[in-house]
């Protein structure tokens, strides 16, 4: 069989399997529990938070063979096939790709005729910022008095680019930015599931890198395992991150702190092997006394936020 990248192999194919964004789960969750459905939903938030992959579970639990439902049972035809990208009634559109107003007014006119399998009509339209000014306003028309059959589902990273008349339209959710401890549990989870060994200082470097994003952690990790051949430990890690060995910086501290020159100085050329971003070096130095420094003035406060509490 041939690999699967670790993003897609690990996507969420419901709520329950999503890291994060537990304040827009729940939302939806309530409301489609209690049948309380809008027409238009609109998902915001930097690349890899899980805008599309929400969006898609979404699509399963309005077109589940049980019923509109927050948990679709993932079995029956609709949700396999929202899962393998050919439903029918799941219309996806990169709007990066398709800006022209033709490409709209196209696709809004099958917005009429009622859905071939299941209750609703799906409009899955990804980076909905780039649309043009004139596909906007085609969109708006339907948008003010959409057909009972149709939902939109709307996901951009930039939504001040978005009209205002078709913002006040859509239910709006804001998501998070991953905080490195979530990423650095589920890729834990996620390595553990794959047998891969891994050490901890290695995951929080991977996790500094991804920046927010889930699906960048992933991918640093599918590029991790290739360049350390399965074993990811952090001096290997780092130096494919381009980043520097924490604890390198932590054990010339320790050298500091101990007053111990000679030793300190054989860190320093430890580290000069490496070639370092000297300007980073002292960043990570600066970062620890002042986490350091809030500790000691609030002692019990430093959060874990980068693994070294
Ligand atoms: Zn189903």
């Amino acid at each position: 069989m041939s690999y699967q990248v670790l993003a897609r192999k690990w996507r969420p194919t419901n709520f329950k399997q999503m890291v994060g964004q537990e304040h827009v789960l729940q939302a939806l969750v309530h409301a489609l529990d209690s049948q309380r459905l809008h027409h238009a939903y609109l998902f915001t938030g930097t690349r890899g938070v899980g805008k599309t992959t929400i969006a898609r579970i979404l699509a399963r639990c309005l077109s589940c063979d049980k019923g509109i439902t927050s948990e679709p049972c993932g079995q029956c035809s609709a949700c396999m096939s929202i899962e393998q990208g050919r439903y029918v009634d799941l219309i996806e559109i990169d709007a990066a790709s398709r800006t022209k107003v033709e490409d709209m007014r196209e696709l809004l006119e099958n917005v009429q005729y009622a859905p071939t399998q299941g209750l609703f009509k799906i409009y899955l339209i990804d980076e909905v910022h780039m649309l043009s000014g004139h596909s906007f306003n085609a969109l708006l028309k339907t948008l003010e008095e959409p057909p009972e059959h149709v939902k939109f589902l709307f996901a951009t990273t930039d939504p001040q680019k978005l009209p205002i008349t078709i913002l006040s339209r859509c239910l709006q959710f804001n998501l998070k930015n991953m905080t490195p401890e979530k990423i650095v549990s589920h890729l834990k989870f996620v390595l553990s599931q794959e047998q891969v060994q891994s050490e901890e200082a290695a995951l929080w470097a991977l996790a500094r890198g991804a920046d927010g994003s889930m699906r960048d952690a992933l991918s640093l990790t599918d590029q991790a395992i290739a360049y350390t051949q399965g074993d990811l430990q952090e001096a290997p890690v780092s130096a494919m991150l381009g980043t520097v060995d924490q604890k390198k910086v932590y054990r010339l501290l320790n050298m500091l702190v101990a007053r111990d020159p000679k030793a300190l100085l054989n860190v320093v050329s430890d580290l000069a092997e490496f070639a370092p971003d000297y300007a980073a070096v002292l960043e990570i130095i600066v970062s620890v006394f002042h986490r350091v420094a809030v500790e000691q003035a609030v002692p019990g406060v430093t959060d874990n936020s980068q693994g070294d509490q």
